[in-house]
């Protein structure tokens, strides 16, 4: 059974950063904020297609994440609206987000677009139509075009955040898409352990840039497509901080 949902991830950030989350379906759970204590800052970093028994599988390749791990229940299969849900807190019944259009017309509020109300500087790193929809919501938005190098898109994601760091955002979001594509591929399973250990290091040199209080918050957005085994309905939720790495 997971313990908490994606939607909780918002409202939790939204306590340790001090901002308000009104109409959030997700609850403050003690389970993750007792993870983030002594950090000032948070990078979420969500792993598209990072389901539970399959972040299990790929552990031995992503040696890096050593934080705690958590099973935490999906929202839906698609990548738009669970991303919407991870930084609104809301369901997609609530948040209506389907596709990169709706972001315009939303009238749900994310926690990037909260913090970024009170003043509280936020940065997003995604794939450039989606970073579009974020620019005039987020000062700090930085796109990467989709490619059918998918490994080079991840580089390059992590390239922009590095990138956007050196400003200090308070708050970071960034979103990572090889396992996601290897997996729509039908490749094996080395393919994937190829992706993984690829994000790892992503993940590991993202570490080297950020100030010691960051919380460093991995999540999947939804288990991966076509697996629609009782055991991989949840997704991986990983909490470090990472000046415990
Ligand atoms: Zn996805």
């Amino acid at each position: 059974m997971s313990v908490c949902s994606l939607v909780d991830i918002a409202p939790a950030i939204a306590e340790l950063i001090d901002v308000p989350l009104p109409g959030a379906d997700g609850v403050v759970r003690p389970e993750l904020t007792g993870l983030m204590q002594r950090c000032s800052r948070v990078v979420l970093i969500i792993v598209d297609s990072l389901g539970y028994s399959t972040y299990r599988r790929l552990k031995p390749s992503m040696p890096f994440m050593k934080g705690t791990l958590i099973r935490c229940g999906a929202v839906s299969d698609h990548t738009t609206p669970a991303i919407a849900s991870i930084l609104s807190g809301c369901y997609p019944e609530t948040h209506r987000v389907f596709t990169t259009a709706d972001v315009l017309t939303s009238s749900i509020k994310s926690v990037l677009e909260r913090a970024e109300e009170c003043g509280v500087k936020a940065a997003v790193v995604i794939e450039t139509d989606g970073a579009a929809a974020m620019k005039t919501k987020i000062e700090l938005s930085e796109g990467v075009p989709d490619s059918s190098d998918i490994i080079a898109y991840d580089a390059a994601i992590k390239e922009h955040a590095i990138d956007l760091l050196k400003l200090n955002p308070t708050l970071m979001v960034l979103h990572f898409r090889a396992i996601d594509r290897y997996a729509h591929e039908g490749r094996s399973f080395d393919d994937l352990t190829f992706a993984a250990e690829s994000i790892d290091r992503h993940i590991a040199e993202i570490c080297e840039h950020v100030l010691s209080d960051s919380c460093i918050i991995v999540c999947g957005d939804h288990p991966v497509h076509g697996n629609c085994t009782e055991d991989d309905r949840d997704v991986a939720l990983i909490i470090f901080r990472a000046g415990d790495v």
